[in-house]
């Protein structure tokens, strides 16, 4: 199936969130235009079989899915979350539960959209049950294939979303808040913290902060 049928299934499945308001052009997804995303594409695929039965950890028993990743080969933004979650754990797909759909909301309103130049993944690949806190021993067994896949995608921004993986990817045990006001460096590539979408629909009041992380999010997508 190509890009360009994904996002049409994926826009039918939530048409009730975007509604009307979303256009893609589809020359974007000819994937004749995209030797480089193609390249990006195979070598992400093989990447994801090698690793797709992964036992590693305890979650390999309980889980129903390995969660590898979402979105562009080629993406320049690459968001990261925690783990997996009940319908992600069901689909194989990160983000698309209730979080999910606000993230796509997010995006959308920053004209970005998941299939097109973003890529989502989180530090998990496996769902702890009963979504508790990942371990720090799950954590250090799994946060390889994520850095493996920022390697390949190489994206020119990649954004932490929550407290979990802000942590995992800047070492740095500090809050969220303290950990929104820097701009990191993740192997030369400027890392961001924001709020995780959950935590945004648990406490309303954080989405203005979080809503100018996103606007700066966007203004560095056009560089
Ligand atoms: N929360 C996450 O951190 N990741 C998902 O994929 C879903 C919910």
């Amino acid at each position: 199936m190509s890009n360009y049928q994904h996002l049409c299934n994926y826009l039918k499945k939530y048409k009730q969130l975007f509604v009307s308001e979303i256009y893609v052009s589809k020359k974007n997804f000819d994937d004749k235009n995209l030797t480089k995303s193609k390249e990006h594409k195979l070598s992400l695929n093989k990447y994801q079989s090698l690793i797709s039965n992964c036992q590693e950890c305890q979650l390999s028993k309980t889980r129903k899915n390995f969660v590898f990743g979402f979105g562009d080969p080629n993406a320049d933004l690459m968001l990261v979350g925690e783990a997996p979650g009940y319908d992600e754990d069901n689909q194989g797909v990160p983000f698309v539960g209730k979080a999910g759909k606000l993230l796509d909301k997010i995006l959308l309103a920053i004209d970005l959209n998941r299939f097109e130049k973003v890529y989502i993944a989180n530090i998990l690949k496996c769902r702890p049950p009963k979504n508790r806190d990942p371990l720090l021993s799950e954590i250090e067994t799994c946060i390889p294939y994520l850095k493996k896949q920022i390697e390949i995608i190489r994206p020119k921004l990649i954004v932490a979303l929550g407290k979990v993986a802000g942590k995992s990817l800047t070492g740095e045990d500090i809050s969220l808040k303290e950990m929104r006001d820097t701009t990191y460096s993740y192997n030369g590539i400027p890392l961001k913290v924001t709020y995780h979408p959950a935590a945004l629909l648990r406490n309303q009041s954080l989405k203005i902060f979080a809503w100018d992380d996103f606007k700066w999010i966007k203004s560095q997508m056009v560089n």
